[in-house]
């Protein structure tokens, strides 16, 4: 196929707008950029898709999410409001997943999904939860995301809050799964080996869970979010949190932590040596009340630090201007936090840990690439150059502006419609499957 009239944006390292260009993708890959009237003479025999001069631009990452959570959106919480993180984690996230049965699993993973291509996201790390629905979770998603078409890194998040038996199962889990991969590779989809946070893993589980993970996979944990799973680390092995995971060898090139509000300056030493991901979610930390990370720090001290959405709709670019105004709020300091930073995080080292999942150039718009592409009707009113840019798409860009979706080649949502989904049935299924969830949720609280 060959996109033409569309103004590109590559995310190359040093990023360039090819204007009035053409993209020719071949299978799942990005061929070759150029002018438009040498593409077009050169692959005469390619299918024609017009932009009519949208911007082109590789899809956004979102680095860590959690599928499970749909059915919260619009869900009240009996009682009173929780009080801080693990009131919230007591009251919603914990009944709700618990509440959740294979049906529930799949919806939430195709909502998210649907989601997802209407904004542009294109690929996602999920880090999921059922304890009820648990054998075989990581298969059902893996169905809904060969559906969707989108590309996708799951795991299974092992934690003792449940009990031993529970804990052991999701060890389970995320061993067959990635066994399953490994003998059957999907081509969009990876796997990582998830845990949920130092505050619910007790020393024996965590030895469990790193005896069972295979060395090339990295661990998906949450970090440090709130202050409580830095009290309950320093109680339970008199180290903070970062320190124990490094001592039970979590942490590592391919890990992955959530979070990092917490973690001080030798945490992050011990973070930046190991070479970990980090990846930053400031929507969720605004509404947990939890703080933000240092960022700046984390960067300066040389740590990759990525964004996700924590459950979040998928679109990445509020994510973005969350990130630019919380962190000068903060500070009460509008030099913090500046485009470039937010671009650095969730365009490149985003684009850096999917390719390093995948094995595979994601992210960028160069020859070899994935072809994972978005079309942006954005009409700028001011200069844009890729030094602006980040500014453009803090202040001007907006997810209703896109109007196509393409995943390792294939269209996923042309001129709005999508393709490999059905909006209409899906959604009226998961309404239907959701209001017998919310009555399982209650009931956990009566
Ligand atoms: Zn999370």
């Amino acid at each position: 196929m060959i996109i033409i009239n569309a103004d590109i944006i590559t995310w190359e390292e040093n990023n360039r707008i090819v204007k009035n260009g053409a993209i020719v993708f071949q299978e799942d890959r990005i061929v070759e950029i150029g002018p438009l009237r040498e593409m077009i003479e050169k692959y005469k025999q390619e299918t024609i898709m017009d932009a009519h001069g949208a911007f082109i631009m590789p899809g956004s990452i979102c680095a860590h999410t959690h599928f499970y959570g749909a059915f919260s959106r619009g869900m009240a919480i009996p009682g009173e409001a929780p009080k801080d993180l693990v009131e919230i984690l007591e009251k919603l996230w914990w009944p709700l997943d618990k509440s959740l049965t294979e049906d529930a699993v799949k919806y939430s993973a195709l909502v998210c999904q649907i989601d997802a291509i209407r904004h542009g996201t294109t690929t996602l790390i999920d880090h999921h939860a059922s304890p009820f629905a648990l054998e075989n979770s990581l298969d059902i998603i893996a169905d809904t995301v060969e559906q969707s078409g989108l590309r996708a890194v799951l795991c299974y998040e092992v934690t003792d809050r449940d009990g031993i038996a529970k804990a052991e199962a999701g060890i389970a889990e995320n061993v067959r799964f990635i066994q399953a991969l490994r003998k059957e590779p999907k081509p969009r989809i990876r796997a990582t080996f998830g845990l949920h946070a130092s505050l619910t893993l007790s020393d024996e589980t965590l030895k469990k869970a790193r005896k069972a993970c295979p060395d090339e996979i990295g661990m998906h944990i949450h970090v440090a979010e709130g202050l409580a799973d830095e009290d309950d680390s320093l109680r339970k092995s008199n180290m903070r949190v970062a320190e124990r995971l490094s001592k039970h060898n979590i942490l590592g090139s391919h890990a992955i932590l959530a979070h990092a509000v917490h973690v001080n300056d030798h945490e992050m030493d011990i973070i930046a040596r190991s070479k970990a991901w980090v990846t930053h979610q400031p929507r969720s930390n605004m509404n947990n009340a939890v703080g933000l990370p240092d960022v700046d720090k984390m960067l300066l001290k040389g740590i990759k630090v990525g964004m996700g959405n924590d459950g979040f709709s998928n679109t990445m670019w509020d994510e973005w201007k969350a990130a630019y105004l919380s962190h000068k709020l903060i500070n009460s300091d509008p030099r913090r936090m500046q485009a470039d930073t937010i671009a650095g995080m969730a365009a490149y080292t985003n684009a850096d840990l999917v390719t390093q999942q995948y094995g595979q150039t994601v992210g960028k718009i160069v020859p070899g690439a994935q072809a994972d592409l978005i079309i942006v009707e954005y009409q700028p009113f001011t200069k844009l150059t890729p030094e602006n840019l980040p500014w453009h798409i803090i202040f001007g860009f907006n997810e209703s502006m896109i109007r196509s979706t393409i995943v390792a080649g294939k269209v996923l949502m042309e001129d709005r419609k999508l393709v490999s989904m059905n909006e209409k049935s899906i959604t009226e299924e998961a309404k239907v499957l959701s209001e017998e969830i919310w009555n399982h949720y209650k009931s956990r609280f009566m």
